[in-house]
This record gives C-alpha cells, sequence and structure tokens, in this order.
C-alpha cells in the first residue's frame, strides 16, 4: 500500500518539475507603440495590422496598404481607425485581444 501512494506521487512529479525547470523570460515593453516598418508614426492616423506587424499611417500612405486597391489587400488584417493615432489604435487592439495596453514579449526557454 505505502508503495503503491509513492508511486502515484511519482507518477505526478514529473510534470511540476517541467513547470519550474522551463525558464520564462518576460519582458514588459508597457504602452509603447512603434510602427514595425519605419519604427515611428505614433501620432499618425489609422494605419494598418498586417500579420504581427504593425504599420503606421505615413507608411499605409507610402504604400497605399489601407487602399482597397492595394495589390495585397487580402494580406491586410486590420485597418486601423483613421479617427484615432496610430498608437490609440495599437492600444486599443491589444486591448481587445490581450486585455492589456501593454506589450509582453514571453520567451519561453528550456
Ligand atoms: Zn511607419
Amino acid at each position: 500500500m505505502v508503495e503503491s501512494k509513492k508511486e502515484n506521487q511519482n507518477i505526478s512529479l514529473p510534470l511540476s518539475e517541467r513547470e519550474t525547470n522551463s525558464h520564462s523570460e518576460v519582458t514588459n515593453y508597457g504602452e509603447v507603440v512603434a510602427c514595425d516598418f519605419c519604427n515611428y508614426g505614433e501620432e499618425t492616423y489609422g494605419g494598418v495590422l498586417i500579420g504581427s506587424y504593425a504599420i503606421c499611417g505615413d507608411c499605409c500612405d507610402k504604400n497605399h496598404y489601407d487602399k482597397p486597391n492595394y495589390e495585397y489587400s487580402n494580406e491586410v488584417d486590420v485597418i486601423f481607425d483613421k479617427d484615432k493615432t496610430f498608437r490609440d489604435n495599437v492600444l486599443n487592439y491589444r486591448y481587445k485581444t490581450t486585455g492589456s495596453k501593454d506589450a509582453i514579449q514571453i520567451i519561453t526557454g528550456f
């Protein structure tokens, strides 16, 4: 009886060990917004989201990402509100999708 109890404990061990051994680096960048193309653009208006890239209003104006006749418009995931700044749009989008306006990067290694 005692032995089988011990066995059960051992079965549950590997999982918790894995959890404590995995090493996560969490970096919180806070409410930082930068265009993934030009690294600026916080105060421009509008912007788009293409995949994981947030692109500011200026870059959209130059490359027409936010235009319906843009060659690859099917790759554009979100066209942000042009009445709001790129910064506001990205923060709102972040809040809607993650529940936080902070840019949090989690790098998990083992
Ligand atoms: Zn830009």
